[in-house]
């Protein structure tokens, strides 16, 4: 045998192993479906490799093998797949960087619940030191030097060349000791475990079980004797391929939560097959909570490809639009080319096709959703809303059909939520646009002063907290034919013949208002809006928001200056104070001091800093001494 090195384990897989060894995570059997899923993997990628490479025959039946030993506590796992080089081992089995575990350390970074952690996540072969306290690895890939790994799971591990004659990987887990772990030394423990987590493997899952038989050499023909027999463990057939009434929910629930790590149910199972110009049968899941990397990282589960139970891809990222990348699921159909690659598929009719049908289903089965599980939708919205206002975001041409899947918080919606075809037909008789705010939360939408005036009215205003909202809102423009109005802007359609003519007789105050407040606003107006409130901040029309430019501000995404507009209530007793002043002493340091008051007032109600806090405490102490 080649010379034995010893290598330490990289920082994060360290964390990891203390973790997997510490835990006393309740769910310690599912390193069993992560190893088998590991094996699968390698089994798929053999036959993958064999049908391009000649090189490679496959002689015997691609399985996978779980041997038990009562007497030296292990157990064994071994597949015939593709194997692994020493390299390969190195970098896949000594360092955290491929996708589940790389995730996982990433999410341990943010949160530090490692226990539920752990479940979300296919941390894969580090799980085996939850049971095993050593571990050895025997493999081989195709026309390579076989390989040894060992470890137990501290710092370090070796490796070494070893005489493995056949290609594929062999996996020993030497148990920890105690009775929890005693059981998975048990047939029936581990079939059980086989049929609940790894029942849809594609590959047979093979063990040796003992099986009563009568025993043929006796002559009393009940006698019976214990035989060996290699039994397989799992159905094997794909969980897709099954008529939808042979499938029970629970089944669906858990094929969802093994293939993807979920922890809780989906929201929405839609599985559907179809036959004709293309075949496929495709089995999709909305999730009822978002992943960690919801909306962030493009490295997530989504929709995999197969090809008559042939995996071919992962995530293919072009079948269904981006917004819906929250979807998983897979696609099966036997028209598609096993040999595919990622940038052929770009192009593909069969997956625009195919993936246009399953779009229309999942907004379907989101629709239903809202009108007959209503509490439910309302939950999920709270949740993955924001995908489907991206959604209109970045494809304009689908606001139709992605228009009423909208929910919002309104001044009326309480805890609820409203969509714009309840908000329509809540109208009053004399309303003839859809209000809304946009603003932080809840909370501070309903103390804005723009909704003084309209609550009066009795007009419902939706809140708008999104960020995406804003933007959103421009594709959209209007609804059912009513014009979407926002309260954050100026609006010189409401501005009646009355208002004109205060802003006339005024003229001289409002310029001189505006030249007090010089650089800070663009304009200054007389408002429509307000009630009780002296004055309020808006921007003009065609910029964007206050709330949404601070955000931008802050992201320092593209920063975007709007017009900014001083509203002054032309029926609150300031203006007329000011009026007054303004009459009998021009613009006086009282109506300047004033002019900045009124103008920090705004901020504060927006939600936004004002330049000197100390110098705007100081002026209302010395009102209030006045
Ligand atoms: P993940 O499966 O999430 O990538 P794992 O830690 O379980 O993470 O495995 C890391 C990598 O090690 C796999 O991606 C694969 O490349 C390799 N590997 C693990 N088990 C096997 C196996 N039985 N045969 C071949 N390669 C394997």
């Amino acid at each position: 045998m080649e010379n034995k090195k010893t290598r330490t384990f990289q920082t994060e897989t360290k964390k990891m192993l203390d973790i997997m060894i510490h835990s006393i995570y309740t769910h310690k059997e599912i390193f069993l479906r992560e190893l088998i899923s590991n094996s699968a993997d390698a089994l798929n990628k053999i036959r993958f490799e064999s049908l391009s490479n000649e090189e490679i025959k496959l002689e015997d039946e691609l399985e996978i093998n779980i041997y038990l030993d009562k007497k030296n506590r292990t157990i064994t796992i071994e597949d015939n797949g593709i194997g692994m080089s020493e390299s390969e081992v190195i970098e896949n089995i000594g360092t955290v960087a491929k996708s589940g575990s790389e995730k996982f350390v990433k999410a341990l970074e943010n949160k530090n619940d490692a226990l539920e952690i752990i479940g979300q996540f296919g941390v894969g072969f580090y799980s085996s030191f939850m049971v095993a306290n050593e571990v050895e690895i025997f493999t081989k890939r195709i026309n390579d030097e076989s390989v040894y790994w060992h470890s137990e799971g501290m710092d370090d591990y070796t490796i070494e060349q070893c005489d493995k004659e056949k290609n594929g990987t062999k996996i020993i887990l030497h148990l920890r000791e105690g009775e929890e772990f005693d059981e998975l030394l048990d047939t029936y423990k581990i079939e059980n475990l086989v049929k609940t987590h790894s029942n849809y493997i594609s590959f047979p899952i093979k063990m040796d079980v003992e099986k009563q038989v009568p025993d043929e050499d006796s002559e009393d023909e009940y006698k019976m004797i214990t035989v060996i027999e290699k039994k397989v463990l799992n159905s094997m057939i794909p969980i897709w391929r099954k008529a939808k009434n042979e499938i029970t929910e629970e089944e669906y629930y858990e094929f969802y939560k093994n293939k993807f790590h979920e922890f809780t149910n989906p929201l929405e199972v839609i599985h559907t097959k179809v036959e004709g110009m293309v075949s496929y049968n495709a089995m999709l899941f909305i999730p009822s909570k978002p992943a960690f990397n919801f909306l962030m990282s493009n490295e997530k589960d989504g929709v995999d490809l197969y090809s008559k139970q042939i995996f071919i891809m992962k995530n293919v990222d072009n079948l269904l639009p981006e917004y819906l990348s929250f979807v998983k699921g897979i696609v099966d159909s036997p028209d598609f080319n096993l040999n595919i690659s990622r940038e052929v598929l770009q192009k593909d009719r069969l997956i625009k096709t195919i993936g246009k049908n399953l779009e229309k289903k999942i907004l379907k089965a989101l629709s239903s959703k809202l009108e007959k599980e209503r509490e439910e939708y309302e939950l999920w919205w709270s949740e993955f809303g924001i995908a489907i206002k991206n959604g209109i975001y970045q494809n304009p041409d689908k606001k139709d059909k992605l228009v009423d899947l909208l929910l919002f918080h309104s001044n009326k919606s309480g805890e609820k939520l409203v969509s714009l075809k309840e908000y329509v037909e809540n109208m009053k008789d004399d309303q003839d646009k859809i209000y809304y705010v946009v603003t932080m939360d809840k909370e501070r939408a309903m103390n804005l002063p723009q909704l003084e005036k309209i609550q009066d009215s009795d007009y419902e205003v939706l809140f708008f907290t999104d960020p995406v909202d804003e933007f959103m809102v421009n594709f959209l423009n209007e609804y059912d034919g009513k014009k979407l109005s926002s309260l954050n802007k100026s609006d010189e359609s409401d501005n009646s013949e009355d208002t004109k003519e205060i802003k006339e007789e005024n003229s001289d105050l409002l310029d001189a208002l505006k030249e007090n407040l010089d650089n800070k606003i663009d304009e200054i107006a007389i408002s429509t809006k307000l009630k009780n409130t002296a004055v309020c901040l808006v921007t003009d029309s065609l910029g964007i928001s206050l709330h949404t430019e601070e955000l931008l501000k802050k992201m320092q995404d593209m920063p975007m200056n709007s017009k900014k507009i001083l509203e002054i209530n032309p029926n609150h007793e300031v203006f007329e104070k000011l009026k007054k002043e303004f009459e009998e002493n021009g613009n006086s340091e009282m109506i300047k001091e004033y002019s900045e008051i009124l103008l920090n007032q705004a901020l504060i109600m927006e939600g936004l800093e004002i330049e000197n806090p100390t110098k705007f405490a100081n002026q209302i102490s010395k009102l209030m001494t006045k």
